[in-house]
């Protein structure tokens, strides 16, 4: 049975984690179509291509069989989610293709924020956590329309377990609030787009 790709998501890099992973050759790059593609003669199904690490947006799918084909592929159809997605911040990672608006924490700049005054909203992201990637919020949509003057950072805890330790974070991802030198909301856990605008509003009311 196939492996299938969610081409509506993909964003066809000739970098595909696929192409690094599978032993046969099956995946490559069609230069010409500028897409990934599957030789399904080569496939021997190892399944190496759809552990998580290998496309960390989870566009390489398995079908065991063709119900099981046709439910993937009607799924796809119904994902509302492009390439676009991507490219965009969210709460829980990184945009994969572009720099972050937000202030990139570091060991260098950590103390100097916690010294800042005002409004801080720190993502605390961690790699390991894949879902953010694929499904979390677009920051753009946790902040809409909120007046206050709001700084916003992100840190990423698997490089810095220290940093986030200061800030006494246990769960990730986690999102907080600080005025001044205190914490004022927190929001742990994964944040689906269902619960955003109730979480934009919580933190209107907050500001
Ligand atoms: S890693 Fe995933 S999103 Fe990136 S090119 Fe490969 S299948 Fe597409
Ligand atoms: S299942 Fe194995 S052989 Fe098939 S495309 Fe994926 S990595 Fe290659």
């Amino acid at each position: 049975m196939p492996i299938i790709i969610n081409h509506n998501l993909c964003d066809e890099a000739p970098e595909c984690g696929g192409i690094e992973v599978c032993p046969n050759g099956a995946f490559n790059f069609d230069k010409k179509k500028k897409r990934i593609c599957i030789d399904r003669s080569k496939c021997t199904e190892c399944l190496k291509c759809t552990l998580p690490d290998c496309c960390p947006v989870g566009c390489i799918l398995y079908a065991r069989n063709t119900q099981e084909e046709k439910r993937i592929r009607d799924r796809i159809k119904e994902d509302p989610r492009t390439a676009k997605w991507l490219w965009k911040e969210r709460y829980g990672c990184q945009p994969a293709k572009t720099t972050p608006k937000a202030t990139i924490l570091t060991t260098s700049n950590f103390e100097a924020m916690m010294k800042k005054k005002g409004y801080k909203l720190i993502d605390i992201w961690h790699y390991d956590f894949l879902d953010c990637r694929a499904y979390s919020v677009l920051f753009e949509d946790l902040l809409k329309g909120i007046k206050a003057k709001i700084v916003t950072y992100k840190l990423d805890a698997q490089k810095h377990p220290g940093l986030a330790k200061i800030l006494k974070i246990n769960k990730f991802p986690t999102l907080t609030i600080m005025e001044d030198q205190n914490e004022i909301w927190r929001l742990e856990g994964l944040l689906k787009k269902k619960s955003a605008a109730r979480t934009n509003l919580e933190i209107k009311k907050l500001l």
